[in-house]
């Protein structure tokens, strides 16, 4: 799910190349992608884009006389910059946004279309869109524990949950607990008062990074390769694979379709929790530890090798 610092880099975009330029007409390609009826969304057509607004992890397209076109573009969605009057691809093309000299492409990869469109007349209809989840980079270090603390959940949850905290998901909210060296899963009832300031500036510092560093690479371009999963990202996506800070293996939980990352060394002294997959392998057996882990990984092998040798 494209998080703040993509969309800050696709909002900057939009404005540095849309605004005051007229909307010509919006093509779709699936009639399920707008999701309003009224006004109807012919009425926006020949508008001119007066600035781009973001509204946690939506991005707004404001006109004249306070109409709003609201983009969700939830995990797959992502917008494409194409020459003129481009092709609506089948399969991934939600809708094109025509502009006189270039079209704006909202693809969705995947069968579950989950992305959407609004159009909105008026600021107060506006902010029934807003979850109201703290900005982290308007809010002091007494803000940010307030919003912190003002319901008991993990880490993981409150940092992701748009009601509690504006633009963070599953991506960012990895690489801010791997920064702030905080297990996934503490209660926030737990946290300790320099947890908390450690936490607050490892947010505003990884997203700042990061937002600063897609800039950086998009240059005067589109940012057209967003992705959850980058190179140089410290544990998001990369299972396995070692730590930046300690070499350790980073390990994973998985729920439902995706998964939190963390180093079991840096965040969670050592401790590792309960993967399905990984459960379902060794049953009964989870190991709790990392060393435990390495040391039935160890029989596992030697278990596999064992049973190849009898075969033979
Ligand atoms: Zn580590």
């Amino acid at each position: 799910m494209p998080e703040y610092p993509d969309i800050t880099i696709y909002i900057e975009r939009l404005e540095a190349l849309v605004v005051g330029q007229p909307l010509e007409q919006i093509r779709f390609a699936s009639p399920f992608f707008l999701r309003t009826a009224q006004p109807p969304i012919k009425t926006i057509h020949g508008a001119t884009v007066r600035g781009i607004e973001r509204m946690g992890k939506r991005i707004i397209f404001v006109f004249s006389g306070e109409r709003f076109l609201v983009i969700h573009l939830m995990v797959a969605g992502r917008l494409h910059w194409r020459k003129k009057a481009c092709k609506l691809p089948g399969k991934v093309g939600l809708a094109v946004f025509d502009f006189p000299n270039n079209s704006l492409l909202i693809s969705e990869a995947g069968t579950k279309k989950r992305a959407s469109l609004h159009l909105i007349n008026g600021r107060d209809e506006l902010a029934g869109f807003d979850p109201g989840g703290l900005e982290v980079f308007e809010a002091s270090l007494e803000e940010f524990r307030s919003a912190l603390l003002a319901e008991n959940h993990t880490l993981k949850r409150s940092l992701t949950d748009p009601h509690i905290f504006s633009g963070i998901g599953n991506t960012f909210s990895d690489e801010i607990l791997h920064r702030a060296r905080l297990s996934p899963i503490l209660l926030t009832e737990k946290l300790a008062e320099d947890q908390i300031k450690r936490l607050y500036h490892a947010t505003r510092a990884t997203l700042e990074e990061w937002t600063q560093r897609l800039r950086d690479e998009v240059g005067n371009g589109f940012p057209d390769k967003v992705t959850a999963f980058r190179e140089n990202m410290a544990v998001h996506g990369r299972f396995n694979k070692p730590c930046p800070e300690c070499g350790t293996a980073v390990q994973r939980i998985r729920y439902a379709s995706s998964e939190t990352n963390y180093c079991p060394l840096c965040q969670t002294g050592g401790k590792l929790f309960a993967d399905r997959a990984m459960s379902r392998l060794l049953k009964k057996d989870w190991p709790r530890t990392l060393e435990e882990l390495e040391v039935r990984k160890l029989k596992l092998i030697r278990n596999l090798a064992d049973e190849r040798l009898n075969n033979k």
